[in-house]
C-alpha cells in the first residue's frame, strides 16, 4: 500500500435544502449542513470527508460551530505533515481528544479517501482489505428509507405507497409518544406484509413498557433506540419482555459500548453510523464483532450528502452488513446533491456502489459554492463567535 503524506486541509461549511424534511421525535431540521473536509496529500490527490452536525446540540452535542472549533485547533495539527500507511493509524492521533465522533470522522474519512485514490481503489475494497478474508464488497448495499412523523396516518400511507413504487422494499417509520399504536396498527391494516420497522430516537422510558408491548403485534423487524440516548442498561431490562428486536443506534458509540450490549443482552440488533463511533476504523472493529456474534447489521445515516452518504455505501457493501441501511436514492435528499452521478434506487431495493477510486463520485465544486452560500443565507453567524458576543442588550 502506498503511503500518502497529509499536506493541506481546507474545511467548508455548507448548507442545502432538504427535498423532505424528516420529522422525528427531535423535531423537523430546516436544512441540511455540513462541515466538508478536504485534504490534500503532498503527491495533490484530494481526500473527502464530511462532518453531519446541526446548528444546536440536540440530536449530538456537536454542532456546526464546536465541529469547526474542534477541527481547525485541535484535530487537523495532529495529522498535518503526518505520513499515514494506513487510515487506522489516524484514531491515535487524534486520542488526545475526547468526543467529539463528528468531526473525528470527518478526518478519518477524508484519509481513507485519500489513501485509496493514491492505491487506485475503490473505498470498499479499501475496507475490506482492513479485514479477514471472506469479507470481500458486494458491489451494492441492500437500502430502506426512512419517513418521518406525518400528520395523520393517512399521509404516511400515502408516503409508505410512493416509496414501495419507487421500489423501496424496507420502511421505517419515526415514532414518538402519541404516534406509535395507532400508527402500526393504521398501517398494517393496508400493508399486512410489508417489512416494517419503528424509530423512537429515544422518546421512552421503561415506564412505556406495557405500550411497547403493544408493538409486538404488528410484526415488526424491529425497534429502534426506545430507551435513553446513552442507556445500555434499562435496554437489556426492556429487550426480554419484547419479541420485536431491539435495535441500538443512539447509544452505542463505540466496540466496547457493544460488548457491553451483548453481554447485558440489551439489543438484537445494530444500526451502526460511522460518524457516530467516530470513524470507519472504530466501525471496523464493530463490523469484526457483529460478525463474531452473529448480531445483524445495517447501516445508519445522517442524511450526509454524496460526499458522506457514498462512503457510507462503500461500507454498506460489505456482507456482514445484514439488514438493509438508511441509504436511499439522492431524490429522496437533495436537488442537486453536491456530487454526481446520482445514486438511483435498482433493482431488489439496492444501490450500485462506484467502482471508480476512493468514494467513487466527482464532488462538484460549484455546488459546493452554491451550498456555502445558502449556509451564510440561512445561518448568518460566524463560528466561532469573534468580537463581543456580550448578551448585554
Ligand atoms: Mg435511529
Amino acid at each position: 500500500m502506498k503511503p500518502i503524506t497529509i499536506k493541506h486541509v481546507n474545511l467548508i461549511s455548507v448548507a442545502l435544502p432538504l427535498v423532505e424534511r424528516l420529522g422525528t421525535s427531535f423535531g423537523k431540521e430546516p436544512f441540511k449542513t455540513a462541515v466538508l473536509v478536504e485534504l490534500e496529500t503532498e503527491t495533490g490527490v484530494i481526500g473527502w470527508g464530511e462532518a453531519a452536525p446541526h446548528t444546536q446540540p440536540g440530536y449530538s452535542y456537536e454542532t456546526m460551530g464546536t465541529v469547526l472549533h474542534v477541527l481547525n485547533e485541535f484535530l487537523i495539527p495532529c495529522v498535518i505533515g503526518k505520513t499515514i500507511n494506513s487510515p487506522t493509524e489516524i484514531p491515535p492521533l487524534l486520542k488526545g481528544v475526547r468526543g467529539h465522533p463528528l468531526s473525528k470522522f470527518a478526518v478519518e474519512a477524508a484519509v481513507w479517501d485519500a489513501v485509496a485514490k493514491t492505491n487506485e481503489m475503490s473505498l470498499a475494497d479499501l475496507f475490506a482489505a482492513h479485514l479477514p478474508e471472506g469479507h470481500a464488497p458486494r458491489g451494492y448495499a441492500t437500502v430502506g428509507v426512512s419517513i418521518g412523523i406525518q400528520p395523520t396516518v393517512e399521509e404516511t400511507l400515502q408516503i409508505i405507497t410512493k416509496r414501495l413504487n419507487e421500489g423501496y422494499g424496507r420502511i421505517k417509520l419515526k415514532i414518538k409518544p402519541g404516534w406509535d399504536v395507532e400508527l402500526a396498527r393504521g398501517v398494517r391494516a393496508v400493508y399486512p406484509d410489508i417489512t416494517m420497522m419503528l424509530d423512537a430516537n429515544s422518546a421512552y422510558t421503561l415506564a412505556d413498557v406495557d405500550l411497547l408491548k403493544q408493538l409486538d403485534d404488528f410484526d415488526l423487524l424491529m425497534i429502534e433506540q426506545p430507551l435513553g440516548y446513552n442507556d445500555i442498561y434499562e435496554h437489556s431490562k426492556l429487550q426480554p419482555q419484547l419479541t420485536t428486536p431491539i435495535c441500538l443506534d443512539e447509544s452505542i458509540h463505540s466496540a466496547n459500548d457493544l460488548r457491553l450490549a451483548l453481554e447485558l443482552g440489551a439489543c438484537k440488533i445494530l444500526n451502526l453510523k460511522p460518524a457516530r463511533v467516530g470513524g470507519y476504523t472504530e466501525s471496523l472493529e464493530i463490523y469484526k464483532l457483529c460478525v463474531q456474534h452473529d448480531l445483524p447489521l445495517w447501516i445508519g445515516g445522517l442524511l450526509e450528502t454524496g460526499v458522506g452518504r457514498s462512503a457510507n455505501l462503500a461500507f454498506a457493501s460489505l456482507p456482514g452488513v445484514n439488514l438493509p441501511s438508511d441509504i436511499s436514492a439522492t431524490s429522496r435528499y437533495y436537488d442537486p446533491d453536491l456530487t454526481e452521478p446520482s445514486f438511483v434506487l435498482a433493482g431488489s431495493s439496492t444501490i450500485t456502489v462506484p467502482t471508480e477510486p476512493g468514494i467513487g463520485v466527482e464532488v462538484r465544486r460549484d455546488r459546493i459554492e452554491t451550498a456555502v452560500q445558502y449556509w451564510h443565507d440561512q445561518y448568518p453567524y460566524t463560528y466561532p463567535p469573534v468580537g463581543d458576543v456580550s448578551l448585554a442588550q
